[in-house]
């Protein structure tokens, strides 16, 4: 039996190289974000969406944070307020913002993409394999910086056909940011489970280190792509490259 009962699993760079990410899903947005809106512009979730961004557009202007243009939605044209969200999008993409606004809208995309075919989520063979395994055994969850809609897309439409039956529940940045320790300790606690009895598999250090603070068990998972690790999370964390070794 393993010695764990929740494997908590990282999607970009874990399950999913991050070429996907980067190659495949973020130039989907960037190319077709004006369009989208425009063709769903009467939408209430495009509408609930655009007020998201515009809120936070406005908190990052209030802010004094110089590439937020502010969006009134009460008085901007539909068509200004189109084009400032399609700008807004792309300045958040462009520096990598992890914000709940942003991802929300991407992932309600992401759904019309993967839904009408042009979209397929890409899944590392091994790790199908032991997820598969442990679902049968234990449970497995999901926690990505990407939305619970995104996460929910790439492992429903994936490369390996529908993996969400394997999968027991999904958390993104709404429980805490992922290099934060007490995001670890709250996806504990909601889960009902002691730290110690939760694997976390994550291509990224600062993750790593947080889990285990919280007193998770930790893998590192080593893919082509990944960013290079430094020497002391080479020594002090198990490393792998090959989940079925971890079944
Ligand atoms: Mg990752």
């Amino acid at each position: 039996m393993p010695d764990y009962d929740i494997v908590l699993l990282d999607v970009e760079g874990t399950t999913t190289p991050i070429s996907f990410v980067h190659e495949v899903l973020f130039p989907y947005i960037l190319d077709n974000v004006d369009r989208f809106l425009e063709a769903q512009w009467q939408d209430p979730t495009v509408q609930e969406h655009v007020r998201a961004i515009a809120d936070q557009a406005n908190k990052d202007a209030q802010a004094g944070i110089v590439h937020a243009i502010p969006i009134d939605l009460d008085t901007d044209t539909p068509e200004e307020i189109r084009q400032k969200v399609a700008v807004n999008v792309r300045w958040q993409m462009k520096i990598d913002r992890k914000i709940a606004a942003l991802k929300g809208l991407q992932g309600y995309m992401w759904r019309f993409g993967y839904t009408g075919g042009q979209l397929q989520g890409v899944m590392f063979d091994d790790a199908v394999q032991a997820i598969k395994k442990w679902s049968a055994d234990c449970k497995v969850y999901i926690y990505s910086s990407g939305s619970v809609e995104a996460q929910k897309l790439i492992f429903g439409f994936s490369d390996h056909g529908d993996l969400l039956p394997c999968i027991s529940g999904h958390y993104d940045t709404n429980i805490g940011l992922k290099q934060e320790s007490q995001s670890y300790t709250r996806i504990a606690e909601d889960i009902g489970i002691p730290p110690s009895r939760i694997m976390f598999i994550s291509d990224n250090e600062n993750e790593i280190r947080a889990a285990d603070q919280a007193g998770f068990q930790t893998v590192v998972s080593v893919r082509p792509g990944n960013l290079t690790l430094t020497e002391s999370a080479k020594k002090n964390y198990r490393l792998t490259s090959d989940f079925t070794e971890l079944i």
